[in-house]
């Protein structure tokens, strides 16, 4: 089977702000991912609550909206042979301290809050975010 599923990723406001757009895209497209759409935008806040409505009860929600909405993000759909699993592998673990040597967030994650990208964590999941930031 080949199983070609495409993902979202999201480039968060500490990389974009320390200008690391191009080098985590290099990244991808080293790794056999192709960039089928991006958009380099800046979200509200209420967007951001709903685009992590699924973290509504987690203390860091609050915090967590006000960062996403706080500068620039580059938004992408990443598609690739099980993008969703890959692009998560590629990322490495929510806190930079615990992600594998070679992952965009051992790379490039500040702290567990800064942690410079987002990735789609089902194949579900990444319909619903794709459709959140591409729907026309
Ligand atoms: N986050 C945070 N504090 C935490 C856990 C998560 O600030 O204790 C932030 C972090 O930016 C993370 C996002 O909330 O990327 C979403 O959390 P999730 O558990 O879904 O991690 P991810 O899927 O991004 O690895
Ligand atoms: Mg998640």
């Amino acid at each position: 089977m080949s199983n070609i599923e495409q993902t979202l990723s999201i480039i968060k406001p500490d990389a974009v702000e320390r200008n690391l757009e191009g080098e985590i895209k290099e990244i991808f497209k080293n790794n056999g991912f192709e960039i089928l759409k991006e958009k380099k935008i800046q979200i509200e806040k209420s967007e951001a609550e709903n685009f992590y409505r699924v973290h509504e009860t987690k203390p860091f929600y609050n915090d967590l909206c006000d960062y996403l909405s706080s500068g620039p993000i580059v938004v992408m759909v990443l598609e690739k042979k099980n993008a969703v699993k890959a692009n998560r592998e590629l990322m490495g673990a929510t806190n930079p301290k615990d992600a594998e040597n070679g992952t965009i967030r051992k790379k490039y994650g500040i702290s567990i809050d800064k942690n410079s990208v987002h990735g789609s964590d089902s194949a579900d999941n990444a319909k619903i975010e794709i459709d959140f930031f591409f729907k026309d």
